[in-house]
């Protein structure tokens, strides 16, 4: 049933045989919300679906999906493939019923799963281990629907977007992506050369914000080098996840400095710095040692934190005890700011933090560039709070039609 390619080796024109019934697709959830998106391609044969995760807290509709032959009933669905391990998009995986292969990019699986592992004494359930592993570029075809995934670029890392080829149609999912990030010429390059597409299912996490200035990681890492020269002691507080965004930090710890984070991180670090280009992995990043205190203290460092009971006594004390060296550098989302763990640590450091960071997510900008380069037939837009009035946020080519879908709608393409 399952027959693997390369899509270089077949190219991205050369589709499974037209079945002459049309490819739909049917957006579970994510039509008027960021979080939790599901999306449904199917035929009359075949049914995948892309993502399944969970509601941002606070956000839309906070129900559990439940959807026959995939949650509930006998499993009629053919695989799942998942774009990226952040939870709005893989939070209701554990529901899926056994035996629906779940894919995701190997890399990915590995630190979702050393992440669940190390949450396991939290009561975390591992299910990443049970995943199939992709690797990008690799098609996989699954009766009349032909899968391509294609390398992209967020704040989670080795991510996916995909291409679905079947019934003569092609439709693109980027899943969360952007242009500003180190990967960034690849993804254009990507979108110039894929060829016609019927129907592209976008995010648009910022189509209702201007972008009033262009910083993108490479800024980001500047940054970085400027701080970590200026300041002795330096803590990053970021997300375990952003692995680019941590390499970056470690790459501009000065030479004979130390760069530091916990057993965990740099376990995640290890994962991602496997199949990473040279210039892109992290650099001489080591688990801190309670043994090398006078030695990280003598030289100086730049350590990698969480907002955590572990983290928030060693920062207490060099902010206590070195108030003129030190600096917080805070690069993740200014709305996690107002959780309890993370205004605890905001609050030692306050007076010396430097808010430096860009967005994992696509500016409305680029979104813009990038839908006049691919000049998609349709074009949809979820993973975004904007509902109709999506057209007065972005300007489309007028021979795209943009149009505006509900949750549980089904688009013949
Ligand atoms: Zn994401
Ligand atoms: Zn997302």
């Amino acid at each position: 049933m399952l027959t693997k390619s390369t899509a270089n080796e077949l190219g991205f024109g050369e589709l499974p045989m037209d079945s002459g019934k049309g490819i739909k697709v049917k957006l579970h959830r994510g039509a008027t919300q960021i979080g939790g998106v599901c999306t449904e391609v199917f035929t009359d044969k075949t049914r995948i679906f892309f993502d399944f995760g969970s509601p941002l807290e606070g956000e839309g509709n906070q129900d559990k999906l439940k959807i026959d032959g995939l949650t509930r009933g006998i499993a009629n669905t053919d695989a799942v493939f998942i774009t990226h391990y952040h939870g709005d998009h893989v939070g209701e995986v554990p529901d899926i019923l056994p035996d629906i292969p779940v894919y995701m990019h190997k890399t990915a699986k590995r630190i979702l799963q050393a992440q669940q592992e190390h949450k396991e004494i939290l009561g975390q359930i591992v299910w990443a281990k049970e995943l199939y592993e992709l690797n990008a570029e690799e098609s996989i075809t699954i009766k009349d629907i032909k899968i391509t995934p294609l390398e992209s670029d967020h704040s989670a890392c080795d991510s996916l977007m995909y291409l679905v080829e079947g019934c003569g149609k092609r439709v693109l999912i980027t899943g969360d992506y952007r242009l500003h990030g180190f990967y960034g010429d690849k993804v254009m390059k990507t979108f110039k050369t894929i060829g016609h597409i019927d129907l592209m299912i976008t995010e648009g996490t910022n189509i209702d914000r201007e972008s009033p200035y262009s910083h993108d990681e490479k800024w980001v890492e500047e940054q970085f080098f400027k701080i970590l020269r200026d300041n002795k002691y330096v803590f990053l507080l970021t997300s375990s996840s952003n692995t680019d965004r941590i390499a970056a930090f470690t790459r501009a710890v000065p030479r004979g400095k130390h760069a530091l984070a916990d057993v965990f991180q740099t376990k995640i670090m290890r994962i991602a710095d496997e199949e990473r280009e040279e210039a892109l992995k992290s650099h001489k990043l080591w688990p801190y040692d309670e043994d090398k205190r006078d030695l990280y203290e003598q030289r100086g460092f730049g350590m990698v934190v969480r907002a955590s009971d572990k983290f928030i006594p060693i920062v207490k004390e060099y902010f206590e005890g070195h108030p003129a060296d030190t600096c917080l550098v805070y690069s993740m989302w200014t709305g996690y700011k107002k959780k309890s763990e993370m205004a605890k640590m905001l609050d030692i450091a306050k007076g010396k933090i430097e808010a430096i960071h860009v967005s994992g997510h696509i500016t409305k900008e680029d979104l813009e560039q990038v839908v006049d380069i691919v000049s998609p037939r349709e074009l949809v837009i979820h993973h975004t709070q904007e509902r109709e009035s999506n057209r007065r946020y972005i300007n489309v080519p007028k021979q795209v039609y943009l149009r505006s879908v509900t949750d549980g709608e089904t688009i013949i393409v």
